[in-house]
């Protein structure tokens, strides 16, 4: 068999049919087997595009489709579109229900070429729905009732079942807001991000043809991160697979880190349950972490009470011993975390890729950007306000929207007048009005000579601009390219005028044109590397990936800068050096959950302080501050109950709560 696998991953990669469960810790090359498997498969006779991988981020999707090309010696070229070879299907659920839904969501009533709504346009529409109910916003906040309906279709619960899942006053506000939300969404032609998997799995359990026509496609299933499968995911991948039951999962119950987002460890932990036939494979040596490392995090995760037993022995020597340092705030944690980093970078010639900081909140990574930046350190953040957010570009891509898709009244409502075009808000409300009586979309009443005849000359103007730019840009996308249409829409709009008016300062003027800049770079680049590349299909590519990555230059960052990651993003991959700051009570655990105080609350907390331990594999440390600003106040810490119980100092977690009481706030290791 292949090289570099032991028995047991052998014995994974040489079953080629039938169920297939890999239930097994961290670092013990489960994804590793996943990819040799492919290879295996398309060695083996099966087509590969016959073959199924589901991942789960698009990075990781990125690196899984290399390896299996290295593995099998692929000669395709990337960006060539000529004589490309069959190739499996690597991607994320998400992406994978794009595709499908864009085959048959007019068979849901969806048009074929719906909008994926991001986080903003989702608020403007949940705006609209709490004004259309008159509510005073202190009942209800538009994030409110976005939070809601999110557990809600992570849930598979549909507006007509929310009334009877509601039981806070909230939720009984939200479950009208639900019924309305999602009627605006389909009739504006919009899916949220939720919905691509909602109507993925309503699609395929109530259409039997489209369910068999999606079936067919694959004859090889595999998920990797099955632990985080939320129900919808679960039975989408249960529908696909029920036929042929060529499904593969792997995964491990202790990383189960996303239950807050509706994913059920038990769909992993039942697998037997569904495919009686499975083959179940375990893997016990873990090839990341150096012992000691290893040592530590399976100490944590015993603190677990209910969790299926795994062994997980080392493979590599015991190696230097993870490091806890307090520090005496946390400014000084930042700075003496970049310190070291620098010097690893200068001093020891370590390649800053080989290094991460993680984190468990938003709040924290800003301190160790601005040091990072001050000591000239490349870093990379995933997580951070992408490049698809910044004003200018959401403007674009707004009209983009609208360009595709005229009836989109979200995206036509936000650049409708900008730059101004004579649509006053007066004019733009007396069409929305009509809008609404009729039931059609703006740009529909904007078509009607009656309704635009009342309207000022200026903002009849307006609205013949607005058809002009629409057919030219169309037109220039058909005929030309998707960047020379970006260009054509930058001109035809003046937006260059618009970022003058916003911006002063010469440097944030350049900086603005140049993200309309890279808007084009993105789309030519997407153009390489499709042999069909529409306008629709750019906009569902950046609704994906956008919430990732960045520009052109952040991926150019990504060969070689410091990671700065969340623990939620960092799940999967490895890292020689990884810090793990901010170990402190409010933090990691996180407030809700100590706040709550439930054991199960704080025991996905512990998996996730797992899931960063494990990600080391040489060396580990884990910092604090002793007083950590709170609005503007310093304020005493408290350590991390996870660095008593990882230590060893607390023999079980309630031990450890009487000690933290009379401690202090400095953690005091074990003697050595
Ligand atoms: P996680 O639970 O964090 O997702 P995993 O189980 O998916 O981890 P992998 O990422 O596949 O583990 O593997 C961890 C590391 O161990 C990788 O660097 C991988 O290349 C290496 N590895 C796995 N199996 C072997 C092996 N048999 N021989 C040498 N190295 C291995
Ligand atoms: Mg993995």
């Amino acid at each position: 068999m292949a090289h570099g696998l032991n028995p047991a991953q052998s014995d994974a990669v040489e079953t080629l049919s039938g169920p297939l469960l890999v239930l097994a810790g961290a670092g013990t090359g489960k994804t590793r087997v996943v990819t040799f498997r492919i290879a295996n498969l398309i060695r083996h006779g099966t087509p590969p595009d016959r073959i199924l991988a589901v991942t789960f981020t698009n990075k990781a999707a990125g690196e899984m489709k290399e390896r299996v090309g290295e593995l099998l010696g692929s000669k395709v070229k990337r960006g060539r579109k000529k004589d490309k070879r069959p190739e499996p299907t690597i991607s994320t659920f998400h992406a994978h229900c794009v595709r499908l839904l864009r085959r048959h969501a007019t068979a849901l009533g969806y048009p074929a070429k719906f909008s994926i709504y991001d986080r903003s346009d989702q608020e403007s529409l949940a705006r609209a729905v709490l004004r259309e109910l008159r509510l005073p916003t202190a009942a209800l906040k538009p994030s409110d009732l976005l939070a809601i309906i999110s557990n809600w279709k992570n849930a598979s619960v549909h507006p007509d079942q929310a009334p009877m899942m509601a039981s806070t006053d909230k939720e009984h506000l939200a479950a009208a807001g639900y019924r309305r939300y999602q009627t605006g969404l389909k009739s504006r032609g919009a899916m949220d991000f939720d919905d691509l998997l909602l109507q993925t799995e309503v699609l395929l359990s109530e259409h039997e043809q489209v369910r068999d026509i999606e079936a067919g496609r694959f004859d090889h299933i595999l998920v990797d991160e099955y632990q985080d499968t939320n129900g919808s995911q679960y039975r989408i991948t249960r529908h696909l697979a029920a036929k042929h039951r060529n499904l593969c999962v792997v995964g491990d119950d202790d990383q189960s880190i996303y239950a807050w987002r509706g994913a059920d460890v038990t769909h992993i932990l039942n697998f037997k349950n569904d495919w009686p036939e499975a083959k179940i494979v375990c893997l016990e040596s873990n090839y990341r972490s150096c012992g000691a490392i290893l040592e530590m995090a399976n100490r944590l995760i015993q603190f677990n009470a209910e969790r299926h037993d795994k062994v997980l022995r080392p493979s590599r020597p015991d190696g230097i011993r993870p490091r806890i340092a307090q520090h005496k705030d946390e400014i000084k944690e930042a700075e003496s975390v970049v310190g070291e980093i620098k010097h690893l970078i200068e001093n020891e010639h370590l390649p800053p890729r080989d290094i991460a900081i993680l984190f468990r909140t938003n709040e924290q990574p800003r301190l160790f950007e601005t040091e990072l930046r001050k000591a000239n350190v490349p870093y990379v953040m995933l997580g951070s306000q992408s490049f698809f957010d910044r004003r200018e570009v959401r403007d674009m891509v707004a009209y983009l929207k609208w360009i595709d898709q005229p009836d989109d009244e979200v995206s036509l409502l936000r650049v409708i007048n900008t730059p101004a075009r004579g649509l006053s808000p007066k004019s733009v409300k007396t069409l929305m009005e009509h809008a609404v009586a009729d039931g059609v979309s703006i740009w529909q009443v904007m078509q009607r000579p009656e309704v635009v005849s009342q309207l000022t000359p200026a903002a009849q103007r307006g609205i013949d601009s607005l058809r002009s730019l629409l057919q030219d840009v169309q037109q220039r996308a058909r005929q030309d390219s998707l960047s020379a249409a970006m260009e054509t829409l930058v001109t035809r709009t003046a937006y260059a005028d618009e970022i003058n008016r916003l911006y002063d300062e010469p440097e944030d003027r350049q900086a603005r044109l140049a993200s309309l800049g890279e808007v084009a770079n993105a789309m030519s680049a997407f153009e390489d590397s499709r042999d069909e590349a529409d306008l629709t299909g750019f906009l569902a590519d950046i609704a994906l990936t956008g919430r990732e990555m960045g520009n052109e230059k952040d991926k150019l960052a990504l060969q070689n800068a410091v990671w700065l990651l969340t623990l939620h993003a960092a799940k999967g991959l490895e890292f020689p050096v990884v810090y793990m700051v901010g170990m402190e009570e409010g933090l990691l655990p996180h407030s809700r959950s100590v706040k709550s105080g439930r054991d199960e609350d704080i025991a996905e907390e512990r998996r996730l302080c797992y899931v960063g331990i494990t990600r080391a594999q040489e060396k580990l440390t884990l910092s604090m501050a002793l007083t950590r600003r709170k609005w503007g106040k310093p304020r005493p810490t408290i350590p991390s109950q996870f660095l008593y119980e990882a230590t060893g100092r607390a023999q079980n977690p309630n031990q450890f709560r009487k000690k933290r009481a009379t401690a202090g706030n400095r953690f005091r290791s074990p003697t050595p």
